[in-house]
């Protein structure tokens, strides 16, 4: 690719490259890898581990910790071509782009230099919880909320879905300070150790064949000290986006590489199976959709890739509009390109061995996490098009 184009597309050598590297770990891993993990309810750890030796994992962390220097560009990079090969890790959705970024871009020197090293080698892992069951997409109505006590913090509250609570170290909790318990959301981030008392767990029966398990939370009277709380407890609602933005961008380039894996399975297919004179593929009732599928993931990467230059740019608010339409491209275009592509494959689209059925839940959460579809039509039509608000 000509420098010129590589620079209007964002996808520079070095982009390539990444994607080259990492293409090539996720093939020595694969599908297959990833759902004997699942069945056996297990956890893709020598995948993290191998990812994370390579530098993948920190990728988006300073170098001083650890890190590889880059932006959330090069860890949606990552994240992508494990999906696209069938092995994607949620986690990272959540550990190194959320909780890292939060703490290298707001933590003490202290929190930076306790957590980031572990993160960007693998070896520590941060879960991220904000939904609340009666708050759900209305964030400014969480209720979780922390209570100084001396020099110390206690929160209470519950939280639902959150993502790897189980194999976290530590889970970055969204609460508000209790003299802001009305209003807007002034909402402040402290770090939970898994095995803080008071923080109890419980297993959420979820229809996904996936590693990663999702979990009703209980914060009852957790006393954390002082250096739990990161960053300011007055800055607001920035410190939050510094870490949902990247979790936009991240959850897109999953459902990319989701769409991508399942596209692939269906192409191949359809240039082989033949029950007329030409294989499937030949007819354009079979080949249009799937071309049309694979424009959609394209557009939507270009998106992801606008959205991830100008947050690594440093430009939150910019960066919040596009990770959002991101976000949004990418969860129906993977919705529609695993739709797609289970129809292509006719019976054999629903068997266990060609594995694709299970992608039609799964393709689904990208369009409902971490901020639903309505919801970014919502923003959409109120911040970018100035129309007036229903709620
Ligand atoms: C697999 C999975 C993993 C997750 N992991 C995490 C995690 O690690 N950490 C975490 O904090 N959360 C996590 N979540 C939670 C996720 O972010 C929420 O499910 C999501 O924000 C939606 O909230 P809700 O489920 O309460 O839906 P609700 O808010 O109850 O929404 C239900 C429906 O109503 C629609 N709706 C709501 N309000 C409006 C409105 N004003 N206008 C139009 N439509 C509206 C929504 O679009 C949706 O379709 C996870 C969820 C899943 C499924």
């Amino acid at each position: 690719m000509s420098p010129a184009i590589a620079a209007a597309t964002a996808e520079t050598q070095e982009h390539q490259a990444l994607r080259k590297a990492v293409a090539a770990l996720g093939q020595k891993y694969g599908r297959a890898y990833l759902s004997r993990v699942a069945r056996e309810g297990g956890h893709p750890d020598e995948l993290w581990a191998d990812a994370a030796e390579l530098g993948y994992l920190g990728v988006n962390l300073p170098e001083e910790y650890g890190g590889g220097g880059g932006g959330i560009a090069e860890l949606s990079i990552v994240l992508e071509e494990l999906g696209a090969a069938g092995c994607p890790l949620l986690m990272m959705v959540v550990s190194p782009a959320i909780c890292g970024t939060v703490i290298s871009r707001f933590g003490t020197e202290a929190q930076k230099q306790a957590w980031l090293p572990g993160l960007a080698d693998g070896t520590r892992t941060m879960a991220f919880g904000i939904t609340e069951p009666d708050a759900g997409s209305n964030s400014h109505r969480i209720t979780t909320t922390a209570r100084r006590d001396g020099d110390d913090w206690v929160l209470t509250g519950r939280k639902v879905f959150i993502s790897g609570v189980d194999i976290a170290d530590a889970t970055l909790i969204v609460g508000r300070t209790e003299d802001a318990g009305s209003g807007r959301l002034k909402p402040c981030l402290f770090i939970v150790p898994r095995e803080a008392p008071g923080f109890t767990r419980s297993v959420i029966d979820m229809e996904l064949q996936a590693a990663e398990k999702q979990f009703e939370l209980v914060l009852d009277e957790v006393r954390l000290p002082a250096d739990a709380l990161v960053g300011d407890e007055d800055a607001g609602l920035l410190q939050l986006f510094a870490g949902l933005n990247p979790e936009r961008i991240m959850t897109a380039a999953f459902a990319i590489g989701m769409g991508r894996y399942a596209l692939a399975q269906a192409v191949d297919y359809a240039k082989t199976r033949q029950v007329w004179k030409e294989p499937i593929g030949a007819h354009q009732a079979v080949a249009h959709p799937l071309a049309q599928a694979h424009i959609e993931l394209e557009l939507a990467r270009l998106m992801m890739q606008k959205a991830a230059a100008l947050y690594d740019a440093g430009d939150d608010m910019g960066a919040g509009e596009a990770a959002n339409m991101a976000k949004y491209a990418a969860g129906e275009a993977c919705v529609r390109a695993v739709d797609q592509s289970v129809h292509t494959l006719g019976g054999n689209g629903l068997t266990r061995e060609y594995g694709l059925a299970s992608l039609i839940t799964a393709s689904r959460v990208a369009r409902i996490a971490p901020v639903s579809r309505e919801m970014i039509l919502n923003f959409v039509s109120h911040q970018t098009l100035g129309l007036p608000k229903s709620y």
